[in-house]
């Protein structure tokens, strides 16, 4: 069965056009710095985010992980929100590799307060207590949907500009930020010193994110990388479909997008569920069903049975994520087969 799937934009497989380039990659070992493809990848990556290298990573862990391994010495403290991807779903990965501290904010629904940032900064030299503030790192568009306002950026950045002190900035879905916003992904970048953004979710490649900056941090990165395991081989087979990813997907996120707004509005006509519909700013939609009696678990085994697959429900709220293989007809039967089963209930 075809199923569509609902449950993250990470379950996206490579287009036609990936899987061909795949297969004719020109390709060499890129440890030795033989991988043509892997070049060319990082070059475009660079100047789509508008810094001066980029370095291919397995991952977007990988990438967070590397930028504050690079970042920060051991016992440096990152300030960052309470409820971003780093804290929340990267396993306390910073502990373990950067042996770092990580001193985290309340976020307003993903957004930073700058002033309260500026009141954390910390300098060694002040105090014989003290950890230095080594990070700051922000997150846009941010997991909870929404897309951080770019003011909000500037503000942080020359916050941390004036203290010294460097931004990382998880971009993993950058290019739905810059698409919702409507700008290139340079006009949010240039609001950090690094930005991780991945080739796979929206963008459809298989595996892989990028990290850029500026050249030495990326030199300094790419031995790094080295250290955890992620110095690869005859990697350009997967630099060839993050290229497509880069080169041919963008345009798709708005499409996605506006699927998301579609199913929004149509859930809405539902009685007993509530969306946030102020909340979707990329291709997530999430909703509260408490008011329509259905069990999320229930719903979890309803639809698979008719070939849609979602996630339970987190802290209160389900998410449905659209993405290039949920079309518009898609939608119209994940809304009708809801109300369906509602009816049944
Ligand atoms: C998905 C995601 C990551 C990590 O990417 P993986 O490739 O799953 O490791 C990091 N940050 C954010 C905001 C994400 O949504």
């Amino acid at each position: 069965m075809k199923f569509i799937d609902l449950r993250s934009d990470t379950v996206t497989e490579p287009t036609q056009n990936m899987r061909q380039a795949m297969f004719t990659a020109e390709v060499g070992d890129d440890v030795y710095g033989d991988d043509p493809t892997v070049k060319i990848l990082e070059k475009y990556a660079a100047k789509l985010a508008c810094k001066q290298a980029a370095l291919f990573v397995p991952s977007g862990t990988f990438g967070n992980q590397l930028a504050i391994f690079t970042h920060c010495t051991r016992g440096n403290e990152v300030i960052l929100g309470d409820d971003c991807h780093i804290v929340i779903h990267e396993v306390g990965a910073s502990s373990i590799i950067a042996g770092v501290q990580l001193r985290t904010l309340i976020s307003n629904k993903g957004e930073l307060d700058p002033t309260q940032i500026g009141s954390r900064i910390r300098k060694e030299n002040e105090d014989i207590h003290y950890p230095s503030t080594g990070l700051i790192c922000v997150e846009n568009a941010h997991s909870c949907g929404r897309v951080i306002p770019l003011s909000t950026m500037e503000k942080i950045y020359t916050l941390a500009k004036n203290h010294d002190v460097p931004v990382h900035l998880d971009g993993a879905r950058l290019f739905n930020a810059a698409a919702y916003l409507d700008v290139d992904a340079s006009e949010i970048t240039k609001y950090c010193d690094s930005v991780m953004f991945c080739l796979s979710k929206g963008l459809c490649a298989p595996i892989g994110s990028m990290l850029a900056g500026d050249r030495k941090f990326i030199d300094k990165a790419r031995k790094k990388r080295k250290v955890l395991g992620g110095g690869l081989r005859q990697v350009g087979i997967l630099a060839a479909a993050g290229l497509v990813a880069l080169r041919e997907m963008i345009p798709q996120l708005k499409v996605d997008h506006e699927n998301a707004i579609l199913l929004g509005e149509e859930l809405t006509k539902i009685p007993g569920i509530v969306v946030n519909k102020e909340d979707t700013h990329i291709n997530m939609v999430f909703f509260n069903m408490h008011g329509t009696g259905l069990n999320s678990d229930k719903l979890v085994e309803k639809f698979y049975a008719k070939g849609i697959k979602i996630n339970g429900e987190e802290d209160g709220l389900m998410r449905f994520v659209t993405h290039n293989w949920v079309s518009k007809e898609d939608i119209k039967f994940v809304v009708d087969s809801i109300k369906e089963i509602l009816l049944i209930n």
